[in-house]
Formats: structure tokens, sequence, C-alpha cells
């Protein structure tokens, strides 16, 4: 069995495959990148060759126009292709449309790079999937004790409640553009909320590509009626990206609830600092129970921890006699979550 270190390695480009000459989330334009999804920080344009999921090109297209590489392939799940003298396959990973895993074979030696990835139900992308592996690389983002996640459902049910309480004001909730939005949209539509909900002009494409690829997210409005009332969007829910709500888009609505839906909001500081009212734990990212549960599920001979808190993550395998190392890969902010 080669060394895992030869399979996959960190460079400043990012992780690198020597013996399939290619990268996984390049942070810089390369030869050939394979893509675990769609967020700015793991897909960036100009690479010559990009292999993704399907949903994930469509989402680069997208975002970066059709030129975002020389040449693309889409991958099936679960399908194994050959690069060099390695074998990949994509694997759900349950971040958002379209977002993978991607499993490394070669030599009898398995490493899965999960990029960003979540356990909890969510109803618009394919749940995570456990592929057995010699080395798991794990995201750490919200790799500290002190990050565990409320039920998704009763943070839905607080938004739903300040709606009934407040029903003259606009409730404003930031979300991230990609997934993020997609999810509150769809599990209000799932908590029995069917008025019309206003999006922000930078999230309309997405949420039609999003429901073009069959997730529902009921009737949508732009929150950029020309001529119309403030009062127009009294007691309305409006979905816009946390960047709109600091300028003066954000100032047309009556007497707005600021929420904000992120793993973040668990930090009371980080929502006063940011005015938010209304904050709405709902995360794309492993809490610290959904971490340590997939490390023991999988038991990886080796896990190697990557953006965000690595140390924490590193010391519980330790106590526990797992072998995990940190991998220090520079480039993936943990703010767009
Ligand atoms: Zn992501």
């Amino acid at each position: 069995m080669i060394k895992p270190e030869n399979l996959l390695r960190p460079t400043p480009e990012g992780l690198y495959c020597p013996p399939g000459d290619f990268f996984i989330d390049p942070i810089r334009p390369v030869e050939r990148a394979l893509i675990t999804h769609g967020h700015a920080d793991h897909a960036r344009p100009g690479s010559g060759k990009v292999l993704a999921t399907r949903q994930t090109l469509d989402i680069m297209a997208l975002r970066y126009g059709e030129n975002f590489a020389r040449e693309r392939q889409a991958v099936g799940w679960g399908e194994a292709l050959r690069i060099g003298d390695v074998t990949v396959s994509f694997h759900p990973a349950g971040h958002v449309l379209g977002s993978a895993q991607i499993a490394v074979a070669h030599k009898g030696l398995r490493i899965v790079a999960s990029g960003d990835y979540k356990r909890r139900v969510d109803p618009t992308c394919l749940p995570f999937e456990p592929v057995p592996c010699d080395v798991f690389i794990t995201e750490a983002t919200f790799a500290l004790p002190v990050f565990r996640h409320p039920d998704t459902a009763a943070e839905i049910g607080k938004l739903l409640f300040s709606l009934q309480h407040f029903p003259e004001r606009a409730h404003l909730v930031g979300a991230y553009a990609l997934g993020k939005a997609q999810r509150v949209i769809k599990h209000l539509r799932e908590a029995g909320y069917d008025a019309p909900i206003y999006i922000h002009g930078a999230l309309k494409t997405l949420c039609a590509y999003y429901q073009d690829q069959g997730v529902d997210l009921g009737r949508l409005r732009p929150a950029t009626v020309e001529g119309g009332k403030k009062t127009d969007f009294a007691g309305a829910v409006i979905v816009g990206p946390p960047s709109a709500f600091a300028d003066k888009w954000a100032r047309r609505f009556p007497d707005p609830v600021a929420s904000f839906a992120s793993g973040w909001m668990r930090v009371r500081q980080r929502a006063r600092q940011r005015g938010v009212e209304l904050p709405l734990i709902i995360s794309d990212h492993c809490d610290w129970d959904e971490l340590t549960e997939t490390v023991a599920e999988l038991a990886p001979s080796q896990l190697w921890v990557t953006h965000g808190r690595e140390e924490a993550l590193v010391r519980w395998c330790e106590l526990r006699q797992l072998s995990a190392k940190p991998l220090h890969l520079v480039g993936y902010e943990d703010e767009a979550e």
C-alpha cells in the first residue's frame, strides 16, 4: 500500500494528487481540477479541465459564465473514473445542491476528501453518504464542543412565531446565496408557510436553478418591486444575501426585523455585532456532535482535519487513540456558510 501523503498532499494551490496529476478544490487555476461543490472558496474559475457533478458544473456556469474552464466533465454519483493511475468517485456530501465528497483510490489505499459536509436533514440536496476509507479528510468549521446546532424546525419556528406576533413588520432573513437561502425557503414551505416569499435579485438565478432541479420553493417574488409602497412588505418574508442588509436596499422595508440564518448565530456576540434581532442557527456544516459521530462511524485509520478549528478535533482523536493531524490548507473561509 502506498503512503497516504503520496496519494494526496497539501500544496499552496490546494490538495494535490501526484499519481493522478490533479488538484481538489484548488484556490488558484490549475490544469486539472476536481471540485467538491459550488461555493466560491471551493469552486474557482480559470482551470483547464474541471471534473465535478453535473449540478456543481451548472452552478459554476451560472456564477462565472460558460467559460469558467477550458473543458468540463460531469461525473455521476458513485461512478468510478480513472485519472492517470488512480480511480476517483463522487458521493453526496449533504452540504448544498450537487455537493460531493471525492474518493481517491490507488494501490489498495482510499482517501475521501469530504469538502464541506453536514449530517442533518436538508430537503434541498442528497444526504451525506458514509464512504469507507483509510483516510478521511474532514472540515472543522464548527469543531468545538460549544457548537451544537439546534433542531432546524425549531429555528424556523422562531421565524414563524415572529411573523405571527409582528404582522406589520417585514422580516429580512440574511442567507448565503447558494444553499442556505434555498434551504431556509424550503424549510418554511415544509412548515406550512405558503405565502409568496420575496427574494433579493442576487438570489434569483440560483433559486430558479434549484426549482429547475426539482426543489420546489413555492411562490417567489422579486423584493425589488419598483414603484411599490413600503407597506407592501408588511408581514412578508424577504430573503437576501447577508451583504445586502448593510446597504440602502434594506431600508425600503417597513420597520424590518433583521434575521440571519447561520451556524455562527450560536455566538451571541456575532449576532449583536451584525445587528441581528432574530438569529437563526441553521448551518450547512457539521456541528461538534456530527463531526465526532462521523469520525466514529467511519473509523478511518487516519483523520486529516482542515479549514476551521483543527486542534480540538485532533485532540479528541488523540484521546481515543485515533491517528489525526491538521492539514493546514489555506484559502477556505468559514464565513461564507
Ligand atoms: Zn461550502
